[in-house]
């Protein structure tokens, strides 16, 4: 975990490998004030990073609902807190951080997506978090001030999730993608379609950044949209094969041949994104089952008993 200068009083801070939990923060100084792009999935996450930043923010942005994007909000409940509208919504009516803390301490019954999701998340502390929604919402675009700095704010999704915003920093041409990028990770379409998020890809390289720091992963340059959007290509080539064929999804899992991508961490989060494509050649549009979602990731993870497969 680190704090890197990537461009003049423009900062990220980068979470290990960027698997489950190990999200990406941003920090834009201007002159006497600051903007923080995202807080982490617990408290002891969040101070380590608070600890880190050269001065205090006083606004913060949270990219989208998932806590590993927003649960320590509360260590910055002094700053304004922006989001997309949907961003908001999701964060109020979506899993509670008492939930997870209950799943960590029990004991996982033996049930596969719920030993999955324990193993997941074993290295973070959901205990005590207050849930802290932001205080100013937007819908379309939003450009802040930061001390004489512009960070123009984008509503790209759903892709990811519904209320997907990246943070656009015209003077260095620096992009906050939030989880619209994943790099040497498996990203997951939980509320979008894979269609839908290329045009989110095809958005953000039109921007033309010159540094573009992924919700997961390490940070790149404007080449990381493009190797991100490979996947979901591929995603959607061999997936509308094996359909055509009348694979069933879970056999489509194992059929992939994910190249390259083979070898991002967690690539079984694969299992949910080919039911993504699967359900958008369907013409279906009901929200994803997350102990399902799990479910299939979990099995993904397993070794396959025909030797094959993902991972
Ligand atoms: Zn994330």
């Amino acid at each position: 975990m680190s704090l890197r200068e990537i461009a003049p009083r423009t900062y990220a801070y980068v979470q290990g490998d960027g698997g489950w939990g190990l999200s990406n923060a941003g920090f834009v100084a201007g002159n006497g004030d600051a903007l923080l792009v995202d807080t982490f999935f617990d408290l002891p996450h969040t101070r380590r990073l608070l600890d880190a930043l050269p001065g205090r923010p006083s606004t913060v942005v949270n990219t989208h609902f998932n806590g590993d994007h927003c649960w320590g909000n509360e260590l910055v409940a002094d700053a304004r807190i922006v989001a997309h509208k949907l961003c908001r919504e999701q964060m109020l009516t979506g899993p509670a951080p008492a939930v997870l803390a209950a799943l960590a301490q029990g004991d996982g019954g033996g049930v596969p997506a719920v030993e999955y999701m324990k193993r997941a998340f074993e290295r973070f502390d959901f205990t005590g978090i207050t849930l802290t929604p932001p205080t100013e919402v937007f819908e379309d675009t939003l450009v802040l001030d930061v001390g004489g700095r512009e960070v123009h704010l984008f509503h790209y999704g759903p892709a990811h999730t519904l209320g997907d915003a990246v943070a656009w920093v015209p003077d260095e041409r620096v992009l906050f993608t939030g989880d619209l990028l994943f790099l040497d990770v498996c990203p997951l379409i939980w509320d979008g379609t894979a269609t839908r998020w290329l045009a989110a890809l095809d958005a953000m390289a039109a921007l033309d950044p010159a540094v573009v720091v992924p919700g997961h992963g390490p940070v790149a340059g404007a080449d990381g949209l493009h190797t991100l959007a490979g996947y979901f290509r591929l995603l959607l080539e061999q997936g509308q094969a094996l359909h055509d064929q009348g694979v069933p999804v879970e056999e489509a899992m194992v059929r992939l041949d994910l190249g390259e991508y083979a070898a991002w961490v967690d690539i079984e989060r694969t299992a949910l994104n080919v039911q993504q494509v699967y359900n958008e050649l369907d013409g279906v549009d009901t929200p994803v089952n997350v102990v399902d979602a799990f479910g299939a990731m979990a099995a993904a993870a397993a070794p396959h008993p025909l030797g094959g497969g993902c991972c």
